[in-house]
């Protein structure tokens, strides 16, 4: 049999059909958009983080993949099927919200097996699927308690059990944990992403919170006003954001404004980022020269001696964080910086140091001129 999610391209060869494929899908609510001409593809298989700010229009997108929503725009396709003419029940996508919606009158098991009862499976093998998905989430001997009977996030495994049951091809989880506690919430994530592994259903995490995005995700689609703004592994999106929002939506840290020049003597790229006329950060050859932004993380930045190219800072406040040290540099055009050294390092506020910027961990923007 043909195995989902595979086709022949032009010239014989076996690719990945995307198993979800959104085009040009728009939403709106009277004037105001909120999914704006959005383009996604997920592969089969795959585990990915929805993620932005609140109001960026996640749940709308999710509501339309689930047939919830109807687009105002655009084509969705599930493993090669227009969705527009597949009602919701049809769609074998399963939807696990923030809040779990548990029927109160219902037992544990009785929520777990709804779905299926409503198909019409057999009581025995609803009895069987019920058990499997109850040791699967880990709620076993729970099956006769009520939903008022559990804690939170009890409750959000039978959430998500009661969506797995059904063996949906697509699992969608609208900020699932984010009203649990955060020792919790990463149990749960640890227990969501197992569940991804063990039955292989493709899934999109739907997060506000780039700390869980990156932590469970192979890939992070970022959203910002309605389209997508990036769309990259965790580390790549860290290490070389594409954008200065998406830098700035991960905290990815130190934000400096300088220049982009040719060094005058011509060595090494040829190019070099300059802050107040002073530094020279080498940055990779055919970086635009101008005015522009480098944006680089705290624990890429280490201390020096100040050599005669090196950025030099006045250190404004040194802070203890558990496992580095934080300490704020101020550049000679008062910018500052942050820099996580060891903990221990003799460092005082007042000191002039040199900070250490590796070139391959520098992001550089151009920027317009003031
Ligand atoms: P997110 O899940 O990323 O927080 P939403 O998709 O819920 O974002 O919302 C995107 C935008 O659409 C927001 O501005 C929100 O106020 C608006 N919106 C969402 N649902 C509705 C609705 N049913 N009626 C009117 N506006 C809505
Ligand atoms: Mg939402």
């Amino acid at each position: 049999a043909a195995r989902a999610g595979l086709r022949a391209d032009g010239d014989g060869a076996l690719m990945t059909r995307p198993l979800l494929s959104l085009t040009g899908v728009a939403k709106s609510y009277g004037e105001a958009a909120a999914v704006e001409d959005l383009d996604l593809d997920l592969e089969p298989g795959s585990f990915s983080a929805l993620l932005g700010p609140s109001g960026c229009g996640k749940s709308t997108t999710l509501q339309m993949i689930a047939g919830l929503v109807v687009p105002d725009a655009g084509r969705i396709e599930l493993d090669g099927t227009d969705l527009a003419a597949v009602p919701t029940e049809h769609r074998p996508i399963s939807l696990v919200f923030q809040k779990p919606l548990l029927f109160p009158h219902l037992s544990v098991a009785q929520n777990i097996g709804f779905g299926l009862r409503m198909r019409g499976t057999a009581r025995p093998e609803i009895d069987d699927r019920v058990a499997d998905m109850m040791q699967r989430v880990q709620l076993h001997g729970l099956g006769a308690r009520r939903p008022q009977q559990l804690s939170g996030g009890q409750e959000q495994r039978v959430a998500l059990a009661r969506a797995l049951v059904l063996d949906p091809i697509l699992l969608l989880l609208d900020e699932p944990f984010s009203q649990l506690d955060a020792a919790l919430r990463s149990e749960m994530r640890t227990l969501v992403r197992d569940l991804h592994d063990s039955t292989g259903v493709t899934t999109m995490f739907v997060t506000h919170d780039q700390a869980e995005a990156v932590e469970i995700a192979d890939r992070v689609v970022l959203m910002l006003a309605g389209a997508v703004e990036a769309d990259d592994s965790p580390e790549r999106l860290y290490q070389r954001p594409p954008t200065l929002a998406t830098a700035r939506f991960l905290g990815t840290g130190n934000e400096l404004r300088g220049c982009v020049c040719g060094s005058e003597d011509g060595a090494g790229t040829g190019r070099v980022f300059t802050i107040a006329g002073t530094a020279h950060i080498e940055v990779t050859p055919g970086t635009s020269t101008g005015p522009s932004v480098l944006v680089i993380r705290p624990e890429a930045l280490a201390l020096a001696p100040i050599g005669p190219r090196d950025v030099s800072v006045t250190i404004v406040a040194v802070r203890f964080a558990g496992s580095h040290l934080v300490v704020t540099g101020r550049t000679e055009d008062d910018q500052d910086l942050e820099v996580h050294v060891p903990v221990g390092t003799r460092v005082d506020a007042g000191e002039r140091v040199g900070v250490r910027f590796p070139p391959d961990r520098c992001t550089i923007f151009g920027r317009t001129p003031a």
